[in-house]
């Protein structure tokens, strides 16, 4: 079977000697059973090599189960299947009259893959898109079937586990009522005496725009639940036109705005699930570092906007409540994330991710897993207190380093 498998930005191009999409959980744990290498792919919404399970492995894909989503009214859980996108899930979770509390910028992802590379959302009181996560079914390498709970000691590192424990075939997800959302755009918020704290808490979900060619925020998106206070926002200007995060793209492939409420599905992503999410020609880059930090890291990369600003279409900062898996880049601490949506030119990127690396590290940053970053695994290994817990994890449940890649070998052998 061919490999010729890229992901969704295009950048990467799996190197797997085979690409296998299983159409029953007994024919996916045959063949991880029998194979030495193996890697799972989700939506391939990531920006590096974290799936690719190198010219020796295989690489399989999930969307050819079933596609499970059972929802559970009376306990408020929902079963996901492994291959399943958080669209599909939030639509038939809202059917019923119930709602994940969070979700990130776009539905198109799959939830098995997110919650892997701890992909979050925005808001001080959220946790990244794991934290709902109450149970792990996962294929491990002799291919057997291994659940993990939380109240389990190994939970805390079997959900963002960045596929290395074994293929995530169903988790199990903690529900709450239904609510809605109204988003309030606003331009023009300056940095200069910017209150961090006061403008991240003013709705259940913010989010910063800049575009680092002046030092100011270009858009301010708040998201607030209709059963919680409209906020004051006296600091920017209310827009007048919708918006889209990345300048010149077309505003209607973003969610409803101007303050209409709908359902929280349909406004926490900025993105509509039927359109393309963010610019589609892009690489990116994230660093979640303490919450504290915020103001300095921010004028840290002020001082640098002229390196950056050329690569860059657009920057959002976000905030993510701590939480505790071990590889959480939100780990044990509230949090700050600064994202970078970079041009689509890996060579004209780079430099400028190592600029921007050396700007923050003084901020005890962590990359987001998915996406593109060139800090090494020793300075990493550093920044994660529980990553030798969960090294002993992985050689517990893969104790020969099936489902380990290039990607991970330095983070977990070294
Ligand atoms: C346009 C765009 C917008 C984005 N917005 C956000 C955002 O708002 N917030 C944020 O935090 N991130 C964001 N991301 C990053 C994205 O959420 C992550 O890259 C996430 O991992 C994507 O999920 P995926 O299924 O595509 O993962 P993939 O890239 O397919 O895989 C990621 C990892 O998960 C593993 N994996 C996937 N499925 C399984 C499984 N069933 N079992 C075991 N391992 C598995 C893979 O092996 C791999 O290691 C964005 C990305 C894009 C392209």
């Amino acid at each position: 079977m061919s490999a010729a498998v890229t992901n969704w930005a295009g950048n990467i191009t799996y190197t797997a000697k085979e690409v296998h999409r299983p159409a029953t959980v007994g024919a996916l744990a045959e063949l991880v059973a029998r194979s030495a290498k193996v890697r799972v792919l989700g939506s391939g919404h990531s920006f590096n090599e974290i799936a690719d399970p190198g010219p020796d492995g295989v690489l399989l894909r999930l969307d050819a189960l079933p596609a499970e989503v059972d929802v559970d009214t009376a306990a408020r859980t929902v079963r996901v299947g492994g291959g399943v996108r958080y669209a599909e899930l939030a639509r038939r979770v809202h059917a019923h009259g119930l709602a994940l509390p969070n979700m990130a910028s776009l539905p198109h992802i799959s939830v098995a893959g997110s919650v892997a590379t701890g992909t979050h959302g925005s808001g001080v009181a959220n946790g990244p898109l794991a934290a709902p996560v109450r149970e792990v079914e996962l294929v491990t390498a002799d291919g057997s079937t291994v659940r993990i709970a939380r109240g389990d000691a190994r939970f805390d590192g079997a959900v963002t586990s960045l596929g290395a424990l074994g293929v995530v075939t169903a988790l199990t997800l903690d529900l709450e009522p239904t609510f809605e959302v109204e988003q309030h755009l606003f331009t023009e918020l300056p940095l200069a005496g910017l209150d961090f704290e006061t403008v991240a808490a003013a709705a259940y979900s913010v989010s910063l725009f800049t575009d680092w060619r002046d030092p100011g925020f270009r858009q301010v998106w708040l998201k607030r639940r209709t059963d919680q206070p409209l906020p004051e926002f006296p600091w920017a200007v209310p827009a007048k036109v919708a918006l889209h995060p990345v300048p010149g793209m077309p505003a209607e492939n973003c969610t409803q705005q101007f303050g209409v409420p709908g359902p929280w599905h349909e406004r926490l992503p900025h993105f509509r699930a039927e359109f393309t999410p963010s610019s589609g020609a892009e690489l990116q880059s994230e660093y979640l570092l303490p919450r504290g930090h915020a103001l300095d890291a921010l004028h840290a990369v002020e001082r640098i906007r002229e390196t950056v600003a050329p690569v860059l279409q657009t920057c959002e900062v976000r905030t993510v409540a701590p939480d505790a898996q071990w590889l959480g880049p939100s780990h044990g601490r509230d949090t700050v994330a600064l994202h970078f949506t970079w041009v689509e030119d890996t060579r004209a990127v780079l430099p400028v991710v190592r600029r921007l690396e050396e700007a923050l590290d003084a901020f005890d940053p962590r990359p987001h897993w998915g996406k593109v970053f060139t800090t090494p695994a020793a300075v990493l290994r550093a920044r994660y207190p529980r990553l030798d817990d969960f090294r002993a994890l992985a050689r517990e449940l893969d104790p020969s380093g099936k489902f380990t890649n290039a990607f991970l070998r330095d983070l977990l052998d070294g």
